[in-house]
């Protein structure tokens, strides 16, 4: 475990019964880092945090913890709240007595619980609901109690299961900005699992990409979206390009070879095959934003393809394009070389 992490699974492996929910998962979370968990429904996020907060036991591996192995330890004895989707606030219990309830659980006395309590319900702006019930709260303001509910004791880890998921979509981009304030403000490290690559991008520091209870990919936002390193990851996305070919010439110690695709060809440098042999099938992914687009008649090589669409995305237009074979491709450019191109639908490029 480097000096760096909080948390290490160290080849883990979680079954029910005869059901692999998480496989072989080997990775570690730095100290005051914004982590997200994403993938889609099943595919093992949910239960890989389950059993950091002690809710549920590896099969195999370990899990450490702030240096410590953890396997078999209870959730109560482990600082690790978590706030869930459904919030789990108590109904019945003022906002002040659910910000407090873990405290009290710890024996904290009254006076020093009063304190920690009002600097919390401070940092989340709910103090003038104190003494309401959950009831009489917004969906906003409930989640400002669960954020406060958790923190109070101040612990060095958060967990966040699919907090935001219950909110409509102005709300839901609200509170992402509180959660990452929230998060660079306290140094404290976030583990927020979430199915939403929306959420996941705009506050996380590194993305965990989970499917079928293995890991697919671990990087940054940038690294992901830039470089998906597999098909699974590039479909995940939506916004990278996947060509299948096949490699033309043996290897030699040239700059390249040239692969051969549905449509077209390319050329590709020797240290990307990696010496694989001719008529070896390779498949390459280009994200929207690295794809090249140039009038079809430039003589430039590549496949033809017929502009279908266009999506204003910002600064950027997102290019929809057909190949002749009927492969769908995106393309990312800024507009004034959009407007260069003289693209438009029917525009043919290269
Ligand atoms: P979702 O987004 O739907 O919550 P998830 O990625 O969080 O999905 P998990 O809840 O981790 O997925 O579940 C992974 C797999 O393990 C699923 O197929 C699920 O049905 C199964 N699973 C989870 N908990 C149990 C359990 N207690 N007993 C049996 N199977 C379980």
């Amino acid at each position: 475990m480097t000096a760096q992490a909080i948390v290490k699974f160290d080849n883990v492996i979680k079954k029910f019964g005869e059901f692999t929910a998480v496989e072989k998962v080997d990775f570690e979370i730095g100290r005051g880092e914004f982590l997200a968990i994403m993938g889609s429904s099943g595919c093992g996020k949910t239960t890989t945090l389950r059993m950091l907060a002690g809710l549920e036991d590896p099969t195999h591996g370990n899990i450490y913890l702030d240096g410590e192995r953890v396997n078999g330890k209870a959730t109560w004895n482990r600082d690790t709240p978590m706030v869930w989707q459904s919030l789990a606030l108590f109904p019945f219990l003022t906002v002040r007595e659910n910000v407090e309830f873990s405290l009290k659980m710890r024996g904290v006395g009254r006076a020093e619980r009063a304190e920690r309590a009002d600097k919390w319900l401070e940092k989340m702006q709910i103090t003038e609901f104190a003494k309401r019930n959950i009831s009489q709260l917004s969906g906003g303001q409930r989640q400002r109690v669960a954020l406060a509910r958790a923190l109070v004791t101040e612990p060095k880890i958060l967990l966040l299961d699919e907090p935001l998921s219950a909110l409509d979509a102005h709300l839901k981009v609200r509170m992402q900005a509180v959660l990452s304030n929230l998060q660079k403000d306290l140094g404290i490290t976030f583990v927020y699992v979430t199915h939403s690559m929306s959420e996941a991008f705009s506050m996380a520091d590194r993305v965990v990409i989970m499917s079928r209870g293995r890991i697919e990919q671990i990087g940054t936002p940038v690294e992901i979206y830039r470089e998906p390193h597999n098909r699974f990851v590039a479909e995940f996305l939506g916004s990278a390009n996947i060509f299948d070919g096949v490699i033309e010439g043996a290897a030699s110690d040239g700059a390249g070879r040239r692969v051969n695709f549905e449509g077209g060809s390319t050329f590709i440098s020797e240290s990307e095959l990696n010496g694989r042999p001719q008529g070896d099938a390779v498949t390459f992914i280009v994200s929207a934003e690295n794809m090249h687009l140039s009038p079809a008649d430039s003589g430039q090589e590549g496949v033809l393809a017929t502009v279908v669409g266009e999506e204003f995305v910002g600064a950027t237009a997102m290019v929809f394009l057909e190949t002749e074979t009927g492969q769908e491709l995106k393309v990312q450019k800024s507009h004034d070389e959009l407007t260069k191109l003289d693209s438009h639908p029917g525009s043919k490029l290269v």
